[in-house]
């Protein structure tokens, strides 16, 4: 009965092992979604031990309020809001949470709305947007962060093609800031899933130089979110990380070190959850039909390439041990944007409804599910373990 539910309505309070025992027993014809909120508690400590500052989620990677509560409940207190939907979800859940409105455009009803739920923390990124907080948000105990980018190497994809000042912007900003009666400070994203830790150096080492420049002392520096998720067969480094943006920071600013912050999105939520795709057909023996695809829960794939960490399980759940195999792989919807980049290697005995688990699959996944086509109804299990 309970597992029916799950069928259902997408949501229960049923606990599975791990993906195969729910696979093996309900056999979903619709993609199903798999949470291990152990994973996300653990993840979440690894950040609040390792990072030398205050640990902030992005919500936007996964707003999924099962999400936030298992942060909250590990001890991260402060939330990267881009919206006013994910203030209000924030404030509901923690009224207490610092909340970083760090989308640094906003329209007035988006900047009032903030204001009245008492928002405190704002970056900004132009002369314009920054007149328009110094005219409707009060400026005591507030603080804004100027975004500023680099021309960087080392993400995955690039985030300063849409949002950051130059340099020399930056220091102007900084010194508009403070006058107008701010706590000034800086931020920057350096690209999401940065597995090099020299992306940060190079980033922490420019805020010293717009500061300088400004002839401010920064109250914090906002390091971004871009820590990475496994998406291969090595295990991210975190710790690595951490400790480059520490010793990078003390050397840049030396006496007039400001407090750091991280708002990793990805790096908290991409390994809690994996996804199963059940396989439709396989189409004269060669194409996969999967039920799920880049307009479902793998719209990143078409940006960022596939993870390579799959493995096809059979209806009885049992993994297929088959040589590897390249195929076209391709997603449920009507459309040939809907294939997977690539010839995806899978073993040579995957068959018609065989479910393809894809571990690794809980940023940017969730948010993205257009449910083109009538597709895209997807599941929710959670398990103690995502381990096949
Ligand atoms: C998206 C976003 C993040 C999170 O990025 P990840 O690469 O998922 O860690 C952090 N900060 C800002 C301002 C963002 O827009």
């Amino acid at each position: 009965m309970l597992a029916e539910r799950i069928m259902l309505m997408g949501l229960s309070k049923t606990i599975w092992t791990n993906p195969t025992e729910f696979l093996r027993n309900q056999q979903p014809e619709n993609p199903v979604l798999f949470f291990a909120p152990q994973v996300v508690q653990a993840t979440a400590r690894r950040f609040l031990r390792g990072f030398p500052g205050l640990v902030t989620y992005a919500v936007k990677s996964n707003p999924s309020e099962e999400m936030v509560e298992n942060l909250l409940a590990a001890g991260i207190r402060g939330f990267d809001c881009a919206s006013a939907f994910e203030i209000d979800m924030i404030r509901r859940l923690d009224p207490d949470a610092a909340i970083h409105y760090h989308n640094p455009v906003r329209s007035r009803a988006e900047i009032a709305h903030a204001v009245a739920r008492k928002v405190k923390a704002w970056s900004v990124d132009s002369a314009s947007e920054l007149a328009k907080l110094i005219e409707m948000v009060p400026a005591e105990g507030c603080e804004i962060s100027v975004r500023f980018k680099l021309p960087v190497a080392g993400a995955a994809y690039n985030f300063g093609a849409k949002f950051g000042a130059t340099s020399e912007v930056a220091s102007d900003l900084l010194v508009k800031a403070q006058e107008a009666g701010f706590v000034a400070s800086l931020t920057f994203h350096p690209g999401t899933q940065c597995t090099d830790p020299e992306a940060w150096a190079a980033y922490i080492r420019e805020a010293a130089v717009i500061a300088a420049r400004a002839g401010v002392t920064i109250a914090r520096l906002n390091v971004g979110g871009g820590f990475p998720s496994q998406r291969g067969g090595v295990p991210v480094d975190l710790e690595a990380i951490f400790a480059t943006i520490d010793r990078v920071t003390g050397e840049a600013f030396g006496s007039d070190r400001p407090a750091l912050v991280c708002e990793p999105g990805r790096g908290l939520c991409g390994d809690g959850f994996a996804v199963a795709a059940r396989v439709k057909a396989l189409r004269d023996g060669a194409h996969v039909f999967l039920n799920d695809g880049i307009y479902g829960s793998m719209f990143e794939f078409s940006q960022i390439g596939v993870i390579d960490r799959m493995a096809v399980i059979s209806p009885e759940g049992v993994r297929r041990q088959g040589a590897p195999v390249p195929r076209a792989v391709f997603g449920p919807t009507c459309d040939s944007v809907d294939r997977l980049p690539g010839e995806i290697a899978l073993p040579a005995d995957i068959a018609e409804g065989d479910y393809l688990v894809i571990q690794g699959m809980g940023a940017y996944s969730t948010v993205t599910n257009s449910r083109f086509n009538g597709f895209g109804d997807l599941g929710l299990c959670t398990v103690l373990s995502l381990k096949i």
